[in-house]
C-alpha cells in the first residue's frame, strides 16, 4: 500500500474523531448521514475519495471515504470500468495491485 498517498489525512476533518463513526454497516442509515456530514466539509474530501477508490481496487474495503460508501465507491469503479477488489470464499476476487 506503500504508492498510496495519505499525507492529505493531517487535514482531515475527521481527525482525532472516533473511526467506527465512518465504519457503519448496512442499514446504519444515521451513522452515515452523520459521516458524510463531515465528510462534505472536509477540506480533502477529494483526495480521500480519490484513495479510497485506489483502496477499493486493491483491498475489500468498508467504510466511508470522501463522503462515498462503498456501494458508491463500487457503483463509481463500475462505470469507470475497474473492478472493486472483493473476499469470495476466501479468494480476493478483482483485486489490482
Ligand atoms: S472526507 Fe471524510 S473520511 Fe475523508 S478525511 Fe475527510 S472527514 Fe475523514
Amino acid at each position: 500500500m506503500s504508492e498510496l498517498n495519505v499525507s492529505f489525512m493531517d487535514q482531515a476533518a475527521c481527525k482525532g474523531m472516533d473511526s467506527e463513526l465512518f465504519m457503519p454497516i448496512r442499514g446504519e442509515n444515521l451513522k452515515i448521514r452523520a459521516a458524510k456530514a463531515i465528510c462534505k466539509d472536509c477540506p480533502v474530501r477529494v483526495e480521500c475519495a480519490t484513495y479510497g477508490l485506489r483502496l477499493s481496487t486493491m483491498y475489500d474495503t468498508y467504510g466511508i471515504f470522501g463522503g462515498l460508501t462503498r456501494s458508491e465507491r463500487a457503483a463509481i469503479l463500475k462505470h469507470e470500468g475497474r473492478t472493486m477488489a472483493t473476499w469470495v470464499n476466501s479468494n480476493l476476487i478483482g483485486a489490482s495491485r
